[in-house]
């Protein structure tokens, strides 16, 4: 066992050398897009935050207020994502028993897993995932299994998956896309891979129904109907994403008018990705439903969808609306084993 050490010993040091302050990188993740990443967090650590943050930041973020820099970012973001793995990566091929049971808090409590939770961007006409968190992913087959499951990663090692904030995220093939214009390095390219960062490090958040701040489908009528691209609530990944690109974009002097015109749709397209009411009908096509019927009104006919419309004016459906979801984390970090526990 021991002729094994030096080598061990060696990877070990490669690993902290390539490693950035704040993510371990697997080892199918390219120096190139370990040199970007760790050069956006390099970004946001030296991010200036001089304009007035409102309280609605706070509330939908649960970030430790007041922040005066990007360094008030980057401990937050610290806390919820710390592995990022390979486009190519298997989960399936991955995961392993670290207990063959286990006490889980909240147990029998789980998320409807309707909806998917991954970060989706529209890319021509379909939808690209620009990154994934697994974190809430393995917990959930763990918890809703009475087992607990790790992932054994090439490069970092096992990683019992005992909490959502062990922080595992995926590359997408939507996180660093081949640009028709600029380059992977242009300030607003980096700003966006960092939204995203904030986006899936709230994935690592919530507990019980709420474990993992999951999305739902967004609803006919939207821009991305039909995808699990959108949130029903009001302190989910969306909004979170939002919040923190709309604060960075107003704070950033480097930034060209153009620049920030483009991340200003940006943020834009995340808030409207929440979803505030559940109704049946929109209330766009709920008032040409109305206009319709006033000009029938007069005509000796019953159409079935004003009928519905007069019974729901006598009796008014109650419109749910987007709560605040349960966003304190759920689990604790098991102790990895330490390196010579893991030897012998
Ligand atoms: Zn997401």
């Amino acid at each position: 066992m021991f002729r094994f050490l030096p080598f061990l010993f060696l990877s070990s040091f490669a690993f902290a050398a390539t490693s950035g302050p704040l993510l371990n990188y697997g080892r199918d993740v390219s120096t190139e897009h370990r040199t970007l990443l760790n050069n956006d967090i390099a970004l946001l650590n030296a991010w200036p935050l001089q304009t007035q943050i409102e309280q609605d930041f706070y509330q939908v973020t649960d970030v430790v207020g007041p922040v005066s820099s990007g360094v008030d970012l980057l401990r937050w973001l610290g806390e919820r994502i710390s592995i990022v793995t390979g486009e190519g990566f298997d989960l399936n091929k991955n995961i392993y028993t670290e207990r063959a049971k286990y006490d889980f808090q909240l147990p029998g409590i789980l998320p409807d897993l309707s909806a998917r939770m991954t970060r989706s961007a529209p890319a021509q006409t379909k939808m690209s995932v620009v990154m994934a968190n697994m974190g809430p992913v393995v917990y959930y087959l763990s918890k809703s299994q009475g087992k607990l499951f790790g992932v054994d990663l090439a490069g970092i090692g096992k990683i019992p998956v005992s909490t959502p904030r062990v922080g595992l995220l995926q590359i997408g093939p939507g996180l660093f896309p081949a640009l028709k214009e600029g380059k992977l390095t242009d300030l607003d390219v980096s700003l966006s891979r960092l939204f995203t960062l904030f986006h899936e490090a709230r994935h690592s958040d919530g507990r019980g129904a709420a474990m993992g701040m999951m999305h739902i489908y967004c609803p006919v009528g939207h821009a991305y109907a039909g995808y699990p691209a959108c949130d029903f609530s009001l302190n989910g990944a969306y909004s979170v994403e939002g919040q923190i690109a709309k604060v960075m974009t107003e704070n950033c002097s480097k930034c060209t008018v153009a620049q920030k015109e483009k991340l200003r749709l940006s943020y834009l397209d995340s808030f409207s990705r929440v979803v505030k009411e559940k109704r049946k009908i929109s209330q766009e096509t709920e008032n040409a439903q109305r206009e319709a019927c006033a000009k029938l009104a007069d005509y000796p006919v019953k159409v079935p969808m004003c009928e519905e419309l007069k019974e729901r004016d006598l009796n008014p459906p109650v419109i749910p609306r987007a709560p605040f979801l349960d966003s304190r984390p759920e689990g604790v970090r098991e102790k990895r084993k330490g390196f010579f526990e893991r030897l012998f």
